[in-house]
């Protein structure tokens, strides 16, 4: 599949009732000394329920990898919570390694720093497959050369070493070995953005597929909208730190409403080279330690007005724009 065609998604089962990640008013805020805190993420909710793909985009210094790491106990939450099936994910859950949170599996970014190099991939699958075991779920038989052929790799790659294999059929064994521990949530930060054009839609696909057939949730990272959509049921797009709009995601498509979502869309380069919209996004992700007044996008935004210098929209509806609320 290419990235301009349209997708043809697996079919999703109806989301259960209770979400199996609740993240609440979530702010994460790094330190250093002597400089005012960056606030990576400043207020976050969001929530991704069995068997459901969402999708989080937005461009690079977002704080999407900063949201992640939060999910998985990686960086602690300032304020806010972050529950996994009903259970907040607590840094005392973390510091003691409680096994329910290896339910929680990451995927990152770099096949080649996440695989140890002088160890077989068999062997890497196998310790997956040994902290399902360490939750005290029976063994089932389901040996690596199983999860190998899960991910389209052949059972006689498991003797084989991590550097023998290119990039995406490494990121297929980082998520074999993922798949391995029997997650109920899948979080991939920026899984496909390391490999070549032909392995991303690929390497995406497959991971929709496998946490489908699974029922387990996939909470999928990318900067690049054009990847998420042919994946993702719901986007959620993440600006300085804030998700800004949110939605199903062929409305998202047909009808983007906030102005950053609108550019994202237009950044999207067409097969006969021309961009999808006549708009451009101008300058960088300003610094999150300071940032803008009012609705943090307003410097950037072509459409803002009056008391978007001053105003910070909320959610409301899936949308954080006062083009939508302003009377
Ligand atoms: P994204 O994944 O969307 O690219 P990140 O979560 O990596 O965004 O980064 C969000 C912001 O937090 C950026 O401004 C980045 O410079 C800052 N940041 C990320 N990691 C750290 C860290 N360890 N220490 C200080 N600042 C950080």
């Amino acid at each position: 599949m290419t990235l301009h065609q349209t997708p043809h998604l697996t079919p999703v089962p109806a989301p259960g009732p209770t979400p199996l990640l609740s993240i609440e008013d979530l702010v994460v805020q790094y330190r250093r000394p002597g400089a005012e805190p960056t606030r990576a993420v400043a207020g976050v909710s969001l929530e991704v329920r069995a068997g459901e793909v969402v999708g989080l985009v937005g461009e690079s210094g977002c704080g999407k990898s900063t949201l992640a790491r939060a999910v998985c106990g990686l960086t602690p939450a300032k304020e806010g919570t972050i529950a996994f099936d009903g259970t907040p994910v607590t840094p005392l859950r973390v510091r003691r390694r409680d096994p329910e949170l290896t339910r929680v599996q990451m995927v990152f970014q770099d096949p080649y720093g996440s695989l140890n190099p002088r160890r077989r991939v068999g062997t890497q699958i196998a310790d997956g497959i040994r902290t399902a075991a360490g939750r005290g779920e029976g063994p089932d038989g389901a040996t690596p050369e199983d999860f190998l052929t899960r991910v389209g790799l052949s059972a006689g790659d498991a003797g084989r070493y991590p550097q023998e294999f290119s990039g995406g059929q490494r990121q297929r064994i980082a998520i074999a070995r993922a798949l391995a521990a029997r997650p109920r949530l899948l979080v991939g930060d920026e899984p496909i953005s390391a490999l070549d054009a032909s392995a991303q839609s690929q390497v995406a696909t497959l991971m929709r597929s496998l946490a489908v057939e699974s029922g387990a949730g996939l909470l999928f990272i990318s900067h690049d909208l054009s990847v998420v959509r042919l994946i993702a049921d719901r986007i959620a797009v993440m600006y300085l730190g804030r998700i800004v709009e949110t939605g199903p995601t062929a409305e998202v498509w047909a009808n983007p409403r906030h102005p950053y979502t609108r550019a994202l869309l237009a950044a999207i380069p067409q097969p006969d080279g021309a961009g999808r919209l006549p708009a451009e996004l101008p300058g960088d992700v300003p610094d999150p330690a300071a940032p803008p007044s009012g609705c943090r996008f307003h410097p950037r935004c072509p459409l803002a007005f009056d008391g978007c210098d001053r105003e910070d929209p909320h959610l409301i509806a899936g949308v954080a724009c006062r083009l939508y609320t302003a009377a």
